[in-house]
């Protein structure tokens, strides 16, 4: 990496393109969609100006100060503004490369960098968030949660440690994935499955769910035991190196599967997996690989849309509402699969929910860094979602699931949070929906 030139606030190591930076005729189309700019007005937390605060910064024009810095940590990084954009900006390379800058540039408070630290060692090593679920059970189940709760502690605690509170999953029995699973009768394609880090630890029931379909559907599925994470929250919070890293092991881990297609359900992974070419554009042992791989990579719900049905659907008596996660339909620009499959459902009414283009105000480790913001999104959302009077809600992605849920029962009106691919599994193998949740 060579020394920044004097004319711009950003190193030589790919700064946000000025070719995407000139694509912005500044026409404003971009602003209502927006999260951050509906909240609060601000032209410097909207795309437009966050695309000028990086022109100037580029022309040595601004510094990378507190206050400029701000306007970035603000984004959610949920890309709503992309598919706003009549010119076509690309504003996802650009805001991921500006976090890249500002993590190897920047001096972050201390308690800021410790504060991230724990979040990256805690959520991006499975085995590590595998140890955290016998404190966190026992921590849940004396009812020491609950009493904290009651008696108001956490109020005495610093607004990032309640974040962490609220957002707890609820630990549950541990469904495993086996290495092989067959398929139901004729196969007819075989698969890979990224585990996710968060979602095998206390989402095992997804996957297991997401098993259980893929099979039933005629597909053999492979799921790599010595998979490690994806490193998408890394690649959403600037920590570029150590993206990359993650990126090669996780290809390394799947060449030796040999499948047609690698499943992800988890949104915010499946949108990193698919930048894999551009994450190890410069690498060139992987680069041509890691283009092969995110070319295999497809979201559960899109693979599933794509292949006819066999598994016959029960009824499923049900209302739900679903949630579109920013890194499915705007990253993947996927919308109308995860519907479509609950659509199949005898039995399923869909509803949508108002703004659903807006961020719940999960994105990656936004809640527990920003939290004021994600509070006043999550509140945001969970009023809609009351206002539908659905029986359940569906989305697909963790970070969503926990975002949701603690905002729904902040409301005071708890409705289960489950992941599209639970519906479909309960249809199939003919469950109720009081077993889901
Ligand atoms: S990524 Fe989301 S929060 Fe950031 S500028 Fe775009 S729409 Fe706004
Ligand atoms: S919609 Fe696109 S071109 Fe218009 S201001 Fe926003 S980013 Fe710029």
């Amino acid at each position: 990496m060579s020394d920044s030139p004097k004319s711009t606030a950003f190193d030589a190591h790919h700064p946000p393109a000025l070719e995407i930076i000139d694509k912005c005729v500044h026409c404003g189309f971009c602003l209502p969609a927006c999260p951050t700019y509906s909240l609060w007005g601000q032209e410097m937390d909207s795309p437009r100006g966050r695309i000028y605060l990086m022109k100037l910064a580029l022309e040595g024009k601004a510094e990378m100060n507190e206050k400029w810095v701000s306007h970035f940590d603000s984004c959610l990084g949920c890309v709503a503004c992309m598919p706003a954009c009549p010119s076509g900006v690309d504003y996802g390379k650009l805001i991921e490369a500006t976090r890249a800058q500002i993590e190897r540039n920047y001096q972050r408070p201390a308690a800021d960098k410790l504060h991230r630290q724990l979040i990256f060692e805690a959520f991006t090593k499975p085995d590590r968030l595998k140890l955290l679920r016998w404190p966190l059970l026992a921590y849940q189940k004396t009812g020491l949660q609950a009493a904290l709760r009651a008696i108001g502690a956490f109020h005495l605690l610093p607004k990032s440690i309640r974040a962490m509170d609220s957002l707890l999953p609820q630990v549950k029995r541990t469904e495993e994935v086996a290495h092989v699973t067959p398929p139901k009768g004729e196969k007819r394609k075989r698969v890979g499955l990224l585990l996710g880090c968060v979602q095998q630890c206390f989402f095992s029931h997804v996957n297991a769910a997401t098993v259980r379909v893929l099979s039933a559907e005629g597909c053999e599925v492979i799921a790599p035991p010595q998979q490690s994470c994806c490193g998408a929250l890394f690649v959403h919070a600037g920590e570029e190196a150590r993206a990359q890293e993650l990126a090669r092991k996780t290809i390394d881990a799947f060449e030796s599967a040999n499948v047609e297609t690698i499943v992800i359900n988890a949104a915010g992974c499946g949108s990193n997996v698919k930048e894999y070419g551009h994450l190890l554009r410069d690498d060139t042992a992987y680069a041509e690989r890691a283009r092969r791989f995110a070319a295999k990579c497809k979201d559960v719900s899109e693979f599933l849309a794509e292949l006819s049905p066999r598994a016959e659907r029960k009824e499923l008596r049900a209302h739900v509402a679903f949630h579109d996660s920013c890194h499915l339909q705007h990253a993947q620009g996927v919308r109308a699969q995860p519907r479509k499959l609950l659509l199949e459902i005898p039995g399923v009414r869909l509803s949508e929910i108002p703004e659903a283009p807006i961020c719940c105000g999960s994105a990656g480790i936004y809640n527990l860094v920003q939290p004021d913001a994600a509070i006043e999104l999550g509140d945001r959302k969970a009023r809609h979602i009351s206002s539908l009077q659905a029986d359940i809600v569906a989305t697909g992605n963790p970070g969503c699931i926990l975002q949701l849920q603690s905002a729904l029962a902040k409301s005071g009106q708890p409705v289960p949070v489950v992941h599209t691919i639970q519906l479909l599994d309960a249809s199939i193998r003919g469950a109720s929906l009081d077993t889901l949740g």
